[in-house]
């Protein structure tokens, strides 16, 4: 896509904006959305910042009956300086790409997409929290619009990013979490579409989700769609363990969403002289550990949360607590230390 003009309608009706106490995950808006469309004969076209508003669609609209979408999730923090950073920003766009590639919707340029998304944060830099571990979500998205109940790739689609002011995920400190791990509902299958950040992925996720709630864990570990016995994800996290002085991490088997976290947990790893094995991993194997006294961490990785302990595993009806329900030292050195690249009190290393 060619560079076109970035048209900018700005709100006259601004927003009173929400107090850092209120935030939760997701739940402001800001005052401007960015939105661009496609047409197969026309390529993608008209690059615009407007008033946030509701979007009119058909009810044909091909999103609402075979899910051809794809989103993101990134995040901008502004510095005691006024300073705005994004944190790895051109990883999620390239993500995008792969995973409209696999949902037959059309590239976007990453690139532009990125001036783009500076733009309308540089338009919204009033609505970035400050507080510490509060930022601004950034949730760029593609939507099939076509107005077909054919079952085919539509042949128009809409792109936005809007922007969501959200608090601290751990307003109440870092306390690890509960995992129930789930060997009934799988959440991808060699050969589907969790590599790909993608809405069915996530709907078909509550049902075990449930599970987890009544089971009273906070989130749900995944395991393999075939055998139901190798380790995937927790929750919408990539997942890692420190057993016996080493860490290791599943290894992207094509099912496994590659977060942005992880590749930067495990260079920060690496730089630490503390290199990551990926591979695949067993709970048997995790059990084992668990018993033999050196199952020492478990954390998940991702946006939201950055670094989430785990504190209990729930697996065939036995519990099992790791490091004492505590916060383990690798994961607290990570959690500090990419908050700190990402908040700008760290330099960054790479
Ligand atoms: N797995 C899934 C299924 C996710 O939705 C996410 C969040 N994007 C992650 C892992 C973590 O990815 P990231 O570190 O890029 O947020």
């Amino acid at each position: 896509m060619a560079q076109q003009t970035l048209e900018v309608l700005q709100s006259t009706d601004l927003k009173p904006k929400p107090d850092s106490s209120e935030l939760a995950f997701g739940k402001y808006f800001t005052d401007h959305m960015f939105m661009m469309d496609y047409a197969a004969d026309k390529g993608w076209q008209r690059p615009r910042i407007v008033p946030y508003q509701p979007l009119t669609m058909d009810p044909s609209a091909m999103v609402f009956h075979y899910g051809q979408t794809v989103f993101e999730g990134l995040k901008a923090y502004r510095m005691s300086d006024g300073d705005i950073r994004l944190f790895r920003p051109e990883e999620n766009f390239k993500r995008m790409n792969h995973s409209s590639e696999r949902l037959s919707i059309p590239p976007i340029d990453e690139d532009l997409m990125l001036d783009y998304l500076k733009e309308l944060v540089k338009l919204e830099k009033e609505w970035i929290p400050t507080e510490p571990g509060t930022s601004l979500y950034i949730r760029p998205m593609i939507i099939s619009t076509e107005e077909s109940l054919n079952v085919a790739p539509s042949n128009t689609y809409t792109f936005m990013i809007i922007l969501s002011p959200v608090g601290s995920f751990y307003k109440e400190g870092i306390n690890p979490v509960g995992i129930f791990v789930e060997d009934e509902y799988t959440r991808a299958a060699p050969g589907g579409t969790g590599n790909a950040k993608t809405a069915g992925n996530y709907c078909a996720a509550y049902k075990a989700q449930e599970r987890a709630t009544a089971n009273n864990k906070a989130q749900v570990l995944w395991l393999d769609a075939i055998e139901k016995k190798y380790i995937e994800e927790v929750g919408s996290m990539n997942v890692f363990f420190k057993i016996d002085g080493e860490i290791h991490t599943p290894v992207l088997n094509g099912s496994i969403l590659e977060g942005i976290t992880r590749k930067s947990v495990i260079e920060l790893l690496e730089h630490l002289e503390m290199p990551v094995q990926e591979r695949q991993i067993s709970m048997d194997e995790v059990i084992a550990a668990h018993e033999a006294g050196t199952l020492q961490e478990v954390f998940g990785t991702g946006t939201a949360a950055v670094i989430s302990p785990v504190g209990s595993l729930q697996y065939k009806d036995q519990d099992y607590v790791v490091n004492n329900g505590k916060m383990g030292e690798t994961a607290k050195q990570l959690y500090e230390t990419l908050i700190g690249i990402q908040t700008g009190r760290l330099k960054d290393p790479f």
